[in-house]
């Protein structure tokens, strides 16, 4: 009886510990086994009360105890063998089942003072004098044995199923606690089977309830952990060689077999084989270095990375190395999509700008001998007809033309689309031939079947001089140079000169100061008096000066054509005219009713204003007759929108102003259009007819016309008359008014009233 107490006073003490040592332990399961552990001691302590209780009473109090706590145990039992077993899919109604027969177990053992189904209890006289109250089974004991049973059954089951389906790597751990279990169930059946006076099934409670601690919570499965290790390298993507400290290849993985096709695995081939494609023998490498080597499968080039390490003990000493193989193919593959991505267009897959610009900062800089052109680029109107035909047809032309450069190119040059449809190329000179380049333009022909839109390329040069100058410069140059075609029809190709330079910040001055020149009225109308055969004058033309701020007095050669290009004539003829009104109010208010002043009208204003209401508002504004407010239009203004403009002519002549036909023989069709339009005066400008060779041709067209004229009774203005010669011929053929230099220059306001005004 001593030995047993001591030997449970010990075990439970273990016990505690065990608790103790759950309690702490970070695992998942080990509330699971707390909670068992925990169990435990309620039996325990039943049997404690049953050997000092010593009364009847206490004795009742232990057994019952001791029975509800192997309930209590078992069920913990049950449910730890579940966790431990990760079996998750135990049916709910298996569950409730057998919590409630236990709690009706509980609850029949609890009422066994009142019936004595469970047990009855004799005492008897133990050797060292003191009491115990035996027990005698009733019949519910075999019942509340049975459900133990079950509940062992139940687990056991777990335990087994387990080590049936497992892996074999994991068996090791369901039969360590299989043997537990079984160990103490031999135990415990033997207690009961033998009928041994006092109840020693307690020890075999705790011993398992420890051991269950042990293998759950504190035991390190190196077995399994080592058999793991071995298949996670031999299963490992990485290559993987192992070598003792002689650097003898002892070992590789499957994956390094793999990597060079060696279907023997047999480590001294393979050995070989990678100290020839590191050109390092004998290995280990530097095990600071990862190594990069290409391989050739053949058919694949493989990417391959080497690292060695060195293995030592835990006493610190080397006992051999391993060297890692990474197989970075696709990753390299990646790397060089990606990089191409970033340094290419997406589109045409030429180089982007930012490349381009590059690559040519690098030619320029390794070629410093070699001569090279700056080329650029540029489908004219690719906006409109990325409008009308849509984006994708746009698309499809650029990938053309880049299809068409890369033809074109030679290897030494390099080429990249800078954005949308601009293209540029580097280009050594000798390469280069004006024809090939004009070829190639006309080589990006119609994309689809049914448009018929001419798609015209636009070819600009730069001659690199100045090799100091960025790239994104060199080839603004030769956009520069495409800017001067554009309103070419023909021309395909340009050259930057600095011409052109000058050319392009000129247009810039003059486009940037006219709003401020036609503010501040540097902007000026001159008058160039007109008369008739008797040396009378009878009105002026306007003919615009511009007195710039910087670039002093200019003539409108300088300014016209640019403002022209940009459509800013239409502000400054809106000024000019107004201008030419105001005179005629003035001379008007000072009784001057005679003379009448012409103005020019640019093909660009027909296109932007409404010419009808806005002479119609001016004179009405100055209150001015119609017919002192001449108006003169060129040729080209019907080239276009014929039936609007002919009917706006239309209306301003039946409002009474008077029109002129500027220029006339400029043009090509001149004769055949005089008759269809509604004209009042014609002009003829001498420096037309003295364009041809002959001046005696030039005469005779010159009579022709006159007469064509007036057989439409259509009064002739012969302009540039500069000689008395001159004068003398257009007035025998019948001209009607002359203006020109032998008569009067275009002069300023003031001088032409001192000159003319006060004469008559
Ligand atoms: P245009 O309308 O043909 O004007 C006649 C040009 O011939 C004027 O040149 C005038 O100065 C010049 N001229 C007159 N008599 C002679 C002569 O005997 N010999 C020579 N060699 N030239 C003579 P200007 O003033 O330089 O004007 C040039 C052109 O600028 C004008 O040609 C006209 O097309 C345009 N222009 C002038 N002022 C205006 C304006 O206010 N609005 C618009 N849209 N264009 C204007
Ligand atoms: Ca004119
Ligand atoms: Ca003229």
């Amino acid at each position: 009886m001593i030995t047993y107490t001591i030997a449970l006073i010990v075990l439970t003490i273990i016990l505690l510990f065990c608790i103790a040592r759950t309690h702490a332990s970070t695992k998942p399961i080990a509330g699971c086994v707390l909670r068992l552990l925990i169990s435990a001691l309620l039996p325990v302590l039943g049997n404690a009360i049953l050997v000092v209780g010593q009364t009847r009473a206490l004795s009742m109090a232990g057994y019952i105890l001791y029975f509800i706590g192997t309930d209590v145990m078992l069920l913990f039992l049950l449910r730890y063998a579940q966790v431990y077993c990760s079996i998750e899919h135990i049916h709910l109604s298996v569950l409730v089942t057998s919590y409630v027969l236990v709690a009706i177990d509980m609850i029949l053992v609890l009422l066994n003072p009142l019936w004595y189904h469970v047990f009855k209890m004799h005492p008897i006289t133990l050797n060292d004098g003191s009491t115990y109250y035996q027990l005698d089974s009733m019949w519910y004991h075999y019942i509340h044995l049975s459900l133990n049973y079950v509940l062992v059954f139940a687990v056991v089951s777990i335990l087994v199923y387990k080590l049936v389906t497992c892996q074999r790597l994991y068996r090791e751990k369901y039969t360590v606690i299989l043997l537990t279990l079984g160990v103490v169930a031999i135990w415990e059946t033997y207690y009961i089977a033998a009928n041994i006076p006092i109840d020693m099934s307690m020890i075999g409670y705790v011993m398992c309830g420890i051991l269950i601690y042990y293998f759950s919570i504190e035991y390190v499965p190196y077995f399994l952990m080592d058999r793991m290790l071995s298949n996670i390298v031999s299963n490992l993507s990485d290559g993987l060689l192992f070598f003792d400290e002689g650097g003898n290849c002892i070992y590789a993985n499957d994956s390094a077999y793999r990597l060079f096709h060696i279907q023997d695995s047999d480590p001294e081939k393979l050995q070989h084989l990678v100290s020839d494609l590191l050109g390092e023998d004998p290995l280990p490498l530097d095990p600071s270095r990862i190594y990069t080597r290409t391989y050739d499968m053949g058919t694949q080039k493989l990417t391959l990375e080497f690292s060695q390490r060195n293995i030592f003990d835990r006493r610190n000493l080397l006992i051999g190395s391993f060297l890692n193989i990474q197989d970075r193919t696709d990753e390299e593959r990646r790397f060089a999509m990606e990089r191409y991505l970033a340094t290419h267009d997406k589109l045409t897959g030429l180089f982007n700008a930012d490349h381009f610009y590059q690559s040519v900062a690098r030619l320029l800089e390794e070629n410093p001998d070699r001569e090279y052109l700056m080329i650029g680029a540029d489908i004219k109107e690719f906006k409109l007809i990325n409008d009308i035909y849509g984006s994708r047809t746009g698309d499809a032309i650029l990938v053309k033309l880049a299809r068409t450069i890369d033809h074109y190119a030679t290897p030494e040059s390099v080429y990249g689309r800078i954005n949308n449809d601009k293209f540029g190329l580097l280009m050594p000179k000798d390469h280069f031939t004006e024809e090939l380049f004009v070829e190639g333009s006309k080589n990006v022909p119609y994309v689809e079947a049914d448009m018929n839109f001419p798609i015209v390329i636009h070819i600009g040069v730069y001659d690199i001089k100045d090799r100091t100058l960025a790239p994104i410069i060199m080839l603004d140059r030769a956009f520069l140079a495409i800017a001067s075609i554009k309103n070419d029809l023909e021309k395909r190709l340009a050259y930057y000169d600095d011409h052109l330079r000058d050319d392009i910040l000129w247009e810039q001055k003059i486009s940037g100061s006219l709003e401020e020149g036609l503010r501040k009225g540097d902007v000026v109308p001159f008058l160039q008096a007109q008369v008739d055969p008797s040396g009378k004058v009878r009105g002026a033309e306007i003919l615009v000066r511009w007195n710039h701020e910087t670039e002093g007095f200019l003539p409108p050669g300088r300014f016209i054509p640019i403002l022209e290009k940009n459509s800013m004539i239409v502000n400054m003829d809106r000024y000019i005219w107004e201008s030419a009104c105001q005179i005629l109010a003035k001379w008007k208010k000072e009784g001057k009713q005679d003379l009448y002043l012409s103005v020019n009208i640019s093909p660009k204003d027909f296109y932007f204003l409404n010419i009808y209401d806005t002479f119609v508002e001016l004179v009405e504004k100055y209150e001015l007759d119609p017919r002192l407010l001449r108006l003169e239009i060129t040729e080209t203004i019907v080239m276009s929108d014929i039936q609007n403009r002919l009917k706006t002519i239309e209306m301003l002549r039946d409002y009474g102003f008077i029109l002129e036909m500027d220029d006339f023989g400029s043009g090509y069709s001149s004769l055949s259009m005089l008759k269809n339009l509604p004209i009042d005066v014609l002009k003829i400008d001498m420096k037309f007819l003295y364009q041809t060779d002959d001046p005696m041709r030039g005469r005779t067209i010159l009579d022709l016309v006159i007469q064509l004229a007036k057989d439409l009774d259509m009064p002739v203005i012969a302009e540039g008359v500069e000689t008395k010669e001159q004068v003398d011929f257009l007035t025998e053929m019948g001209c009607d008014m002359f203006q020109g230099y032998y008569f009067a220059k275009p002069v300023s306001l003031r001088d032409f009233e001192q000159s003319f005004y006060f004469e008559g």
